[in-house]
């Protein structure tokens, strides 16, 4: 079993509005997120929409002195963004836990939620990483799942940053130091 971790894909994260957005670079793979979402629903793995969730003023956390406030829990900013979200918002949920909404209040999907314990309990060795940043998220997300063990996928088509270099510099620091695939136009061999 794979699973498939979508990581802050958010109004916040790439409206044009958005409180700390990718822009037009983040834009540019609504299309491609929502069809991996789409291909990993038909199948028996898991998805997981792993999202900031960030207080108002909050003078404890880390990020508080380095970005604007973003992903404040309760706003619009916090909802998945465009046809993933709209596509999202229209599934009707079955009840068979097929995909998770996790919220995170660290760059890694991993820090202090329960993903590690999720993916154990299903026997999931394989993530796919896709979503934004590149560089921020989408790899600290891949270092801790490096360091667990996991074998890593990252999806260059379905991946971006409002940084061009820190996206090609991650792109590589995936496949050369952490040994993952990095794929594009990818579709599930059986
Ligand atoms: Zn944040």
């Amino acid at each position: 079993m794979k699973a498939l971790i979508v990581i802050d894909y958010t109004y916040d994260f790439v409206a044009d509005d958005g409180r700390l957005t990718c822009g037009e670079r983040g834009q540019s793979i609504d299309e491609r997120l929502t069809e991996l979402t789409k291909l990993f629903l038909d199948t028996e793995d898991l998805i997981v929409f792993a999202v900031d969730a960030h207080e108002e003023d909050d003078t404890y956390h880390p990020e508080s002195k380095l970005f604007p406030a973003h992903n404040i829990i309760g706003t619009k900013g916090r909802a998945l963004y465009g046809q993933l979200g709209q596509f999202v918002d229209e599934l009707t949920y079955d009840g068979t836990t097929k995909y998770e909404w996790m919220d995170k209040t660290r760059y890694s999907a991993f820090a202090g939620t329960n993903l590690e314990i999720k993916l154990r309990e299903r026997n999931i060795q394989e993530v796919h990483l896709v979503g934004v940043c590149t560089d921020i998220c989408v790899l600290h997300t891949a270092i801790d799942a490096y360091n667990k063990g996991f074998s890593i996928t990252i999806h260059a088509d379905a991946v971006e940053s409002f940084n061009p270099a820190g996206h090609e510099w991650a792109l590589e620091h995936f496949s050369q130091t952490l040994g993952a695939k990095v794929v594009e136009k990818w579709v599930e061999v059986k």
